[in-house]
């Protein structure tokens, strides 16, 4: 297949961004003598073992072994394709790109996200000025004010009006030469149950745009102004929104995140906005949908390794469930996550304009984790009598198994048997039979996930021999001795195959994720470009003359190698008095011999 963006655009993609901006993003990285350090957010752990390196402008996970440069990471992070991840940091950087030449896959694709996108910008305009000009907004800017929503915010959220009627946005796309078909895509109109035509999808709503982190829209939610039924109503998934990414908010939240090392997960966009005018803005909406291993990971990116996230419910029965909910999901990615209930009868709202921020600071810093919330509720439910006691084993014994983390579960194991008086081994019986049990009923089970985590590494790391993996390191991280090799033509020499190209690559001066960028789910060039990442970054300082004496030893243990089965074909051919074999196997030796006083020579030279 032909490539359509040609090689030195990619390259002058390459030289014009720092893969440590672009990774910084969504990764908090800390220095780390000449690279930086992360929480890996391709799998879940506690301490950081993913590596950015500035030099290299490479990544590579010491813990999954996800590695490539920057256009790998923002393809495995955003679920782009290729061209599209090109595009995207063309357009950062500033890079003209020239007509281009595309599969009518990829056309598709790219033009149908990039059209969604333009719609839905066309379309929060259009709702905003709905809301703060037109005579059709003024119920809207009534209920708002009433609500107390402060211009600015309203500005920042870029919060809109969806009027009554049936066709104001779809007449609105026609008199533009919007086709409609791409706007049923973007979920903004549906079409007409009979006859012809479409329709629009929010009507008579207040509309929350929502946005990627790059403050892109990507979907809507609206809101009736009185009590009709749903109250809320959200696009459905699309091209661009997936909802089990997608966090409200997160475009204004980030930075605030990312300074306080902390985020507030709230339920919906009143909650986020009453906050946000509070003076917290550090917090972000769930909208409705049970949080989800991409939500955490995505905001342990901000909040980093010490971070912690505080789930904020209106009442104890609905931090309940979403505390059972979701403490799978925080255990295995290590994220420190309290609850904080606020008092019956208040939402943030509400309680904010009671008490005011600080009384939710104050009690946000005093929210308890996961587990000894559920431990607490449970005991307050069903109280201390002995059956009330068991009942609490019975009720927290499941989420409890969900911690792999000795330490955690002992401590709440400790907790636990001090708050009900069970004894800590009994307790801990209760918590394996459990999660026996929860793995028996499936494959997937507790069990099976307790285990210790798959390693890719092993698969990685060995590549070929350790001479033949620290010789390719040497070639990638110290590029001085490449006439040397190429002299020898040492590259020739290696065995394994995936090593052997890695080589060819580097005295070719290419790079093959950008040769292969039109096969990217090529499962051999996925594990080609993790091992390449990770040989380029491991720690090493190098040397011309150490360099030598490496490829001196290479080419001696070669030689060696591939001299053994020789020798021994001699010995038997003399044990046979196979004189012919013999003289032969003889001839080969001398031939072997002088290839390898060749080399000698040119290496001492
Ligand atoms: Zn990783």
């Amino acid at each position: 297949m032909a490539s359509f963006i040609p090689e030195e655009k990619i390259a002058e993609i390459k030289d014009a961004c720092n893969i440590v901006d672009v990774v910084g993003e969504t990764v908090l990285l800390k220095k780390a003598g000449k690279n930086y350090l992360g929480l890996c957010p391709f799998h879940a752990e506690k301490t950081p073992s993913f590596t950015v390196s500035p030099d290299k402008q490479m990544f590579y996970c010491f813990g999954c072994g996800e590695g490539g440069n920057v256009f790998s990471f923002l393809m495995k992070q955003q679920g782009t394709s290729f061209p599209e991840t090109v595009k995207l940091l063309a357009e950062r950087t500033g890079v003209a790109l020239p007509e281009q030449r595309q599969t009518p896959e990829q056309k598709r694709r790219l033009s149908e996200r990039e059209a969604i996108l333009d719609l839905n910008n066309l379309t929060v305009g259009l709702y905003q000025k709905t809301l703060q000009r037109d005579p059709r907004g003024q119920a809207a800017r009534d209920y708002l004010s009433k609500r107390g929503f402060r211009p600015e915010v309203i500005d920042a959220y870029r919060i809109g009006f969806a009027p009554v009627g049936w066709d104001n946005l779809t007449r609105y796309f026609e008199r533009r030469g919007v086709p409609l078909d791409v706007a049923y895509k973007a979920g903004l109109v549906a079409p007409r149950r009979q006859g012809q035509g479409y329709y629009d999808r929010f009507r008579e709503r207040i509309i929350f745009p929502i946005s990627n982190h790059r403050g892109k829209v990507i979907a809507f939610g609206g809101r009736v102004l009185d009590d009709a039924l749903p109250k809320y109503l959200n696009s459905p998934e699309t091209e661009v929104y997936r909802k089990s990414h997608s966090l409200y908010g997160l475009d204004i939240a980030q930075a605030h995140c990312r300074a306080a090392e902390l985020v507030y997960i709230v339920e919906g966009y009143f909650d986020v906005i009453a906050l946000h005018q509070n003076g917290i803005r550090n917090v972000v909406g769930t909208l409705g949908t049970a949080l989800t291993n991409h939500h955490v990971r995505m905001l342990r990116g901000y909040i980093g390794q010490s971070g912690r996230a505080i789930l904020v419910f209106d009442s104890d029965e609905a931090g309940i469930k979403a505390a059972h909910r979701s403490i799978d999901i925080f255990a295995r990615e290590f994220v420190d996550a309290r609850i904080l209930v606020l008092p019956p009868g208040h939402d943030p709202d509400t309680f904010m304009t009671k008490f005011g921020p600080e009384a939710f600071i104050e009690k946000a810093q005093k929210t308890k984790g996961i587990m000894p919330f559920l431990i607490d509720a449970a005991i307050e439910r069903h109280g201390t009598s002995m059956e009330g006691r068991i009942k609490t084993l019975g009720d927290v014994a499941e989420p409890m198994a969900a911690f792999d983390d000795p330490v955690a579960r002992s401590v709440y194991i400790k907790y636990l048997s001090e708050r009900v008086d069970i004894d800590e081994t009994a307790i801990l019986e209760r918590i394996r039979q459990v999660a026996s049990t929860a793995a028996s009923g499936s494959p997937e089970g507790r069990l099976v996930r307790m285990a210790p985590p798959a390693s890719t590494m092993s698969k990685n790391g060995s590549a070929g021999s350790p001479i033949e993996r620290q010789l390719v390191a040497m070639m990638l991280q110290f590029q001085d001795i490449l006439p040397e090799v190429r002299k020898f033509n040492i590259v020739a020499l290696i065995e394994d195959p995936m090593l052997r190209a890695i080589g060819q690559d580097v005295l070719a001066g290419e790079d093959s994720a950008v040769q292969a960028k039109d096969r990217p789910e090529n499962e051999e060039h996925d594990t080609l470009r993790r091992l390449k990442a990770q040989l380029s970054l491991r720690e090493e300082v190098w040397d011309y003359r150490g360099c030598l004496n490496f490829i001196h030893h290479f080419v001696a243990t070669r030689n060696r190698q591939e001299a053994t089965p020789l020798y021994e074909q001699i010995k038997q051919a003399e044990k046979d008095h196979d004189e012919e074999r013999s003289l032969q196997l003889l001839k080969e030796k001398q031939k072997h011999l002088d290839r390898l006083r060749a080399y000698q020579k040119k290496l001492d030279s």
